[in-house]
């Protein structure tokens, strides 16, 4: 019997061995070079991708162009493609290899409604007028991650070192639309940690409590009777009085929220025409908060101050979810060795011309003379950003979906520097940078640092088992997540569905095309950089 355990132990601990084989750091640090150096060199696909990318300036859960083109790299590189998951057509999964490690490369791919731009230019241009644009910089994020994959893969088939890759995309982050489902419907289920990128103006990553806000977005449709506004209106009962009442009642309940909270709303159906009683109306609102108990009582107060309008105005009041975030929490192991390698690697190298592009839209947009954490705003970044730990306080902030599959799989987010400091978000103006040499060398500089990253946890199996410990016995010790997504809540893909019917063949007319013109600047014939109206 104990020879047989002993046995037992010898072949368990064996296959725990080949599975996840330490490799001397000599050798790792050797693959790390040449991984960089190959993607340095393949600094034309990085600029082809995010041009492309920007060109199709897709909302969320519409970003069909984007998905069929970024897959398709993907097949042809050998990765096999799983489409439509979570009930949601534009969403997909690719995956490479065999074996453990399973490690999941990630960022979002949808645009901003109204930020349309031309890029590389320092004054107010849309490509077309109100048309959407990439006003966030989510056209970069994932041709980074697959510019790191497609390097890591080689050495990974010449070396031949077990490991599974799965690339996916942050469909419809704007309306914190997918990740919750993601994990709801199990995609992550066997994943071993997670790489996420997100553009930002300088290279980094932070571990612990983020600081920031979780949301429900939550809209609530009204419906009342119709009647002639001025031949029988006391015959009308009005949905539009129900949502204007529901958002009175919520402007005093603000009073009596706690400072962190963030909470705002917009109309989405106010009535046809004023001679017609509204029969039927809509508010869709995002609460904010920055624990999962703080959210869910702020949405339960929405829907009681729902009910009391539905009451005064004898309409009726039905609800549905969205989108949802938890508040952001992201892995110390990795962020550690992932910041190694951002101190490797370093900033990239501005030229005089991303100098005089960034001082200018700085100009533009009246950007504050320091950050949030005190750092001087003034051109681009020269200074790495430090390794920052968890926030003891916050007033609270945005959100970002990333934060289900960080509560539920080791997840770090490394922000790469593809735009300008000091923009004001989800604006036109944060486009300007995007398909520009400040875009491409961001992701040619964040490429490297997921690719070294990525060698690190292939061999060094320490650094997934510590990712895991701290997930089991830090993050997750006293807080448990537990999603607003119940069963059988389905994805709210007809979002957005409107605007792109409109807007989808003008755009067309834009696509990049990169046979014909060695650049997406050069394709709009703009002039690098632009920096006044002539
Ligand atoms: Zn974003």
């Amino acid at each position: 019997m104990k020879l047989f355990l002993a046995a037992l132990i010898v072949i368990a601990s064996t296959t725990l061995i080949a599975q996840q084989k330490p490799i001397p750091s000599t050798k790792a640090d050797v693959w790390k070079k040449e991984v960089m150096t190959n993607i340095g060199n393949r600094a034309k696909d990085a600029q082809v991708m995010v041009d492309m990318v920007f060109s199709f300036a897709e909302l969320g859960f519409q970003e069909t162009e984007t998905s069929a083109y970024l897959t398709k790299i993907l097949e042809e590189n050998g990765f096999t493609i799983e489409r439509g998951i979570a009930g949601i057509p534009t969403a997909w999964i690719a995956k490479w290899g065999n074996g453990k490690p399973f490690i999941a490369l990630g960022s979002d791919v949808d645009c901003i409604p109204k930020a349309s731009q031309m890029p590389g230019v320092a004054y107010k241009q849309p490509i077309i007028e109100d048309a959407p644009g990439h006003g966030e910089g989510h056209n970069s994020g994932l041709p980074l991650v697959i510019l790191s994959a497609l390097e890591v893969k080689k050495i990974m088939e010449r070396e031949k070192l077990p490991g599974t890759l799965m690339i996916w995309p942050g469909i419809a982050e704007e309306l914190v639309g997918s990740k919750a489902w993601y994990i709801r419907d199990g995609y992550f289920k066997n994943v071993d940690a997670c790489i996420f990128t997100h553009v930002g103006s300088n290279l980094g990553v932070s571990w612990g409590d983020a600081g920031n806000n979780g949301l429900v977005s939550v809209e609530f449709m009204f419906e009342g009777s119709s009647a002639h506004s001025a031949g029988a209106p006391w015959r009308g009962k009005s949905a539009l009085d129900a949502v204007e009442l529901m958002n009175i009642g919520w402007n005093y309940k603000r009073e009596h929220l706690k400072p962190t909270q963030r909470s705002h709303y917009v109309v989405t159906d106010g009535g046809d025409q004023p001679n017609v009683v509204p029969s039927k109306a809509s508010v869709w609102y995002y609460f904010r908060e920055r624990t999962y108990e703080d959210i869910k009582a702020m949405y339960d107060d929405g829907i009681r101050i729902a009910n009391g309008a539905a009451l005064m105005t004898q309409t009726t009041v039905k609800h549905r979810l969205l989108g949802t975030a938890w508040p952001g929490h992201f892995n110390k192991s990795i962020a550690e060795a992932m910041y190694k390698n951002i101190q490797t690697i370093g900033l990239p190298t501005w030229s005089n011309e991303d100098q005089q592009l960034a001082k200018a839209v700085q100009k533009l947009v009246n950007a504050p003379k320091k950050d949030q954490r005190g750092n001087t705003i003034d051109g681009l970044a020269l200074k790495l950003d430090t390794l920052n730990g968890p926030v003891q306080f916050s007033w609270g902030s945005g959100s970002d979906d990333i934060a289900d599959i960080a509560w539920n799989v080791p997840t770090v987010v490394l922000r790469f520097p593809s735009n300008i400091p000091g923009t004001p978000g989800h604006n036109w103006a944060d486009a300007i940078a995007m398909a520009t040499p400040i875009a491409h060398k961001g992701v040619v500089t964040g490429s490297k640092t997921v690719a070294a990253t990525l060698i690190d946890m292939l061999t060094n199996p320490k650094i997934i088992a510590d990712a895991w410990d701290y997930h089991n016995n830090v993050q997750t010790k006293d807080v448990k997540y537990n999603s607003f997504v119940e069963p059988g809540v389905p994805p709210a893909t007809f979002l957005n569905t409107k605007i792109m019917d409109q807007f989808g063949p003008k755009l067309k007319a834009f696509y990049y095309d990169p046979s014909k013109y060695k650049s997406y600047l050069e394709q709009l014939g703009i002039q690098y950089p632009t920096l006044e109206k002539k």
